[in-house]
This record gives structure tokens, sequence and C-alpha cells, in this order.
């Protein structure tokens, strides 16, 4: 089998729940859709979940990036040697781990159906039936916060994450007020987004002991290693690590400081399924478990994180519910068949591959035609043409 060309697709899709995090906010998701054709005609998905606040990439960036620099090279490979073409990316760009992440779970989803079994085979086996989820509210004003975590919590949701970082006052009242909304018994997390100084951080995270707290996901910003571990030391809150653990690097350097608890990965941000693999084992091999993060996917790139939810014992949903929930916060998947996602955990898609269809309808609807992806042709999408 040869990887014959690469189409990837800039869309914008608006959130039906927009999310204010410490970053701003997130009212559209300007993603890619990737889409590997093969010789033997079997068509791997890829989903990049761009964000140029998070990462540096554009959907515009990365298309010009799959188009020019990433087609060129795969072109002619088999898809299933994966590793081989991880090698054969990272040699033409650095980097870029939310586009890189697109193909690459192309390459997995072409594997699965090339196969005939589901992703979670090839990483091992299904090793839980499913995945406890956490609906977030963002950073926003009281009356608004109470008002969705209510809807959720009256829809069965069970676990709540807090965005906070943004005014510690505000948020130590926003999370009273989930708090006595939610009951002793509901599992609340705050994530602050890289949004607190450390003082900000060691005060605040005192003044929410008393919510009980399952953990504070980035409390502070991304470069102070040493800054984390001082304030894992202060605190009896257990920390999270996302913005600062992208690579396997990162982990080892995280754990070697002993600076978190707890690692948040997923594949757009650890640069596919395979290195987010790699980043479970660096913290497996330190003794840390991780929780499924998300920069809010489409259904492509949830199918991806369910597939190693699914497989890996180290990405401990029972312990620390998953970000599977993309979708649910976006007006449109992008998939034929919708995703099993809460109210209370998550499935795994059971089909071949990923287990997901695009609805090329869905994707008509929300391509980007704006842009530089648009003006380099008199097509309306950008693809390699193998
Ligand atoms: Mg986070």
């Amino acid at each position: 089998m040869k990887i014959t060309r690469i189409e990837a697709v800039p869309v914008n899709v608006p959130l039906s729940t927009s999310m204010t995090t410490s970053h701003g906010l997130h009212s559209t998701s300007p993603y890619v859709i990737v889409q590997v054709h093969t010789d033997d005609g079997l068509v791997g998905l890829g989903e990049a979940t761009v964000t140029p606040r998070w990462s540096g990439e554009t959907s515009h960036g990365a298309v010009a990036v799959i188009h020019g620099l990433i087609a060129p090279v795969l072109k002619g490979e088999d898809p299933r040697r994966i590793s081989h073409l991880r090698r054969q990316i990272d040699s033409v760009v650095r980097l870029n781990p939310f586009t890189k992440a697109g193909v690459e779970m192309a390459l997995w989803d072409i594997a699965g159906k090339a196969a005939g079994v589901p992703v979670y085979q090839l990483l091992g086996g299904k090793f839980r039936d499913e995945m406890p989820i956490r609906m977030v509210v963002g950073s926003i004003d009281i009356p608004q916060a109470v008002t969705l975590a209510r809807k959720f919590l009256e829809s069965g949701v069970k676990c709540l994450k807090v965005k906070v970082g943004l005014n510690p006052d505000q948020d130590v009242a926003r999370v009273r007020a989930i708090r006595e909304l939610a009951g002793p018994d509901i599992p609340i997390s705050v994530d602050a987004n890289c949004g607190w100084t450390v003082l900000q951080a060691r005060q605040t995270l005192q003044r929410l002991r008393e919510f009980n707290i399952l953990f504070a996901e980035q409390p502070i910003a991304t470069a102070d290693r040493s800054e984390m571990a001082a304030l894992r030391r202060a605190t009896d809150v257990p920390i999270m690590a996302d913005e600062s653990a992208f690579t396997s690097s990162d982990i080892w350097h995280l754990t070697m400081e002993r600076a978190v608890d707890i690692i948040s990965v997923y594949p757009g941000k650890n640069g596919g399924i395979q290195s987010t693999v790699e980043a479970v084992c660096a913290a497996k091999a330190a003794g840390i478990p991780c929780a499924m993060g998300s920069n809010l996917e489409l259904g492509i790139g949830t199918a991806a994180m369910l597939h190693l939810g699914a497989a890996l014992p180290t990405i401990a949903s029972e312990l620390y519910p998953g970000d599977f929930i993309g979708p649910l916060y976006h007006e449109a998947d992008l998939i034929k068949t919708p995703l099993t996602l809460g109210p209370a955990a998550a499935r795994v898609p059971e089909g071949p591959g990923l287990g997901v269809e695009l609805d090329t309808e869905q994707l008509e609807k929300y391509r980007d035609r704006s842009g530089v992806a648009q003006s380099t042709g008199s097509t309306t999408s950008v693809t390699f043409e193998g």
C-alpha cells in the first residue's frame, strides 16, 4: 500500500458553549481536517486542532506545512510504517506538534482499517470499557458559571473542571459557588492555564483547600519547573502539568524535578498517537499518572484520544476524569455518527481504524474559504496531488 496524496482542509467551527480561560476567549475552532489517500482506496482521517496561543500553529500554516513539507516525504510510502514516517516528518519540520498529530493519526486510521481492527487493538487492546469525563466551566462571572455548572449537573455530569487564573478573588468565589451547588461528592478540579504568578498560586491554592480540589492544572507559567516543584511542596493540592508537558523530554524534566503529581497528555499537544504513548511511558517510569487533556477537538481528534484512553492504563481516567468533551462544546463534530460522550463517561468507537467517518457535507459547510490557504489555486482546497 502506498500514500498517493494528502488533503488538508482548514475549517472554522463555532463553539456552542464558548470557553474563556487565562489564554483568552475560544469561540471558534480554526482547525484542519486531514485525509491521507492510498493507492488501494483506504483513506486515513486526521484532525489538527491548531491554536496559535497554544503552540504557535495556525490552520493556514498547518495546511502549508502539510502541503509543502510533509506530503512530499510521505508520497509513495507505506502508511503503516508509522515509526519510519514520523522520522521522515521530523526530518523536514521541527515542532508543529498539532500539525504532525493531524497527519500521524490518519496513518493509524489507515493501519487499523487495513488490519480490520480499531486503533486501540493496535495499542495493546482495550484496558477499560468507558472513561469518566469532566465538563469545563470557563473563567466567567459567577452567575453564568453557576448556570452552566447546574446545566451540566442536571444532565448527569459527575465531574467538573473550573477555569481560574484571571483574578484570584473571583477564582475562589467561582469555585466556592460551584462547590456549594455541586455538593461534597462531585470531584472538582481547577485549571489556571499558566495564569497565576507563583505567589498567587501559593496563596490561592491555600484558599481553595476547603473546597476539596481534585487537582490544580498548570497553576503557573510553563518555564517555571523549579517554581512548580516548590509550589508542589507547599501545598497538598495535587499539581497537574499541561502547558509545560508537550514532549517526552518535558515530562522527563518535570518528573526529575519532582514538579508535578499528574501529567496531562493528548495526541495534538504531544505530536501524535505514538508520541503520546512515549509521553505516557516517560510519566509511567517516574510513577506519575496521566490524564487525558484536550484542546477541544472535533470528532476525529476526540476519537484518537478515546483509543489512547481506552488502551493505556497509565491514562488514569478513573482517578482523573478525561477531557473527552470537545464535540460537546462545538456546533458540529464533522463526523457522520456522533461519538458516545457523557454525561458521565465516554466510550471508544468500535469500527476499524479510528472508527469515525468524515461528514463531507459538514466539511463543506465549515470549510475556511478565507486566507492564504485558498489563494494558491482555483480549487477551494489545498491538496497535494501525488
Ligand atoms: Mg489545561
